[in-house]
C-alpha cells in the first residue's frame, strides 16, 4: 500500500515538473520559425553564395568586368564575360559554381568597385550540383523586377562607330601596289629616241 501511494505522488510530481517546463516556455519570446513559410533574418557577418551590389543611384550593378574577381579565386569558380559597349566594358555574364566556393571573400575585397557583396541566401539546398550554379547576372535582373527598378538587360558588343574605324590607319598593303605603279611610269619617261631620218642633202654627200 505505501508503495502504491509512493507511486502516485512521484508520477504526480513528474507531472507537475513537466507542466513547469512548458509554462516556462510558454511565456518566453519564440525563437522557432515556422519554417519554410516564414523567412530567417539572418546576421550581418552571414555569408550565402556572391551577388552584385545594385547601386541605388543607378540602381542598377557597378561591374566594370574587369575580371580581378575570377583571376582572384582560388577555386577558379566564377565564370565571367564582359562586352565593350562604347567606352565601358560591361558584364554580358557572371555565373558561380557555388559549390566550389570556400566563402573566403577574396573577390568581394579585390573588387575595385565593390560591386560584390555576400548575399544573406540561407535555402540552398539541391538535388543535383547544377542546383549550385548560381546565375549572379539573372539573380540580379529578379531583384531589380521586385524593387520594381528597370531591369539592366545583357548588353551586346555595338558596331564600331564611324569616326573610330576611319581615325584606324589603313593596312599596309597599298604599298606593293604603288611600287607596281611607279615602274610603268619611269618606263614610259625613259622611252628609246627614235632616229631622225637623213635628208636628200646628207644622203647625196654620202654618196
Ligand atoms: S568567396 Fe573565395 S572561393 Fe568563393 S567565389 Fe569568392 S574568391 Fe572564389
Ligand atoms: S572585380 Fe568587381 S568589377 Fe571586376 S569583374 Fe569582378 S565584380 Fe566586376
Amino acid at each position: 500500500m505505501t508503495s502504491y501511494v509512493k507511486e502516485i505522488l512521484t508520477g504526480f510530481y513528474s507531472l507537475l515538473a513537466g507542466m513547469g517546463v512548458t509554462i516556462r516556455y510558454f511565456v518566453k519570446p519564440i525563437v522557432t520559425v515556422q519554417y519554410p513559410r516564414e523567412k530567417l533574418q539572418m546576421s550581418p557577418a552571414y555569408r550565402g553564395h556572391t551577388e552584385f551590389v545594385l547601386d541605388p543611384e543607378t540602381q542598377t550593378h557597378r561591374c566594370i568586368a574587369c575580371e580581378l574577381c575570377s583571376r582572384t579565386c582560388p577555386s577558379q569558380l566564377i565564370h565571367l564575360e564582359g562586352v565593350k559597349v562604347g567606352k565601358k566594358k560591361l558584364p554580358s555574364k557572371y555565373v558561380i559554381e557555388y559549390h566550389l566556393c570556400s566563402l573566403c571573400g577574396l573577390c568581394v575585397e579585390v573588387c575595385p568597385t565593390q560591386a560584390l557583396q555576400f548575399s544573406k541566401e540561407y535555402r540552398l539546398a539541391g538535388y543535383s550540383r547544377q542546383d549550385a550554379v548560381i546565375d549572379v547576372f539573372a539573380r540580379m535582373q529578379a531583384q531589380q523586377r521586385r524593387l520594381g527598378w528597370p531591369v539592366t538587360p545583357i548588353p551586346e558588343p555595338q558596331p564600331e562607330a564611324e569616326g573610330e574605324a576611319e581615325a584606324k590607319p589603313k593596312p599596309a598593303k597599298a604599298k606593293p601596289a604603288a611600287k607596281k605603279a611607279e615602274k610603268p611610269a619611269e618606263a614610259e619617261a625613259a622611252p628609246a629616241a627614235p632616229e631622225t631620218p637623213a635628208t636628200p642633202a646628207e644622203e647625196e654627200e654620202k654618196s
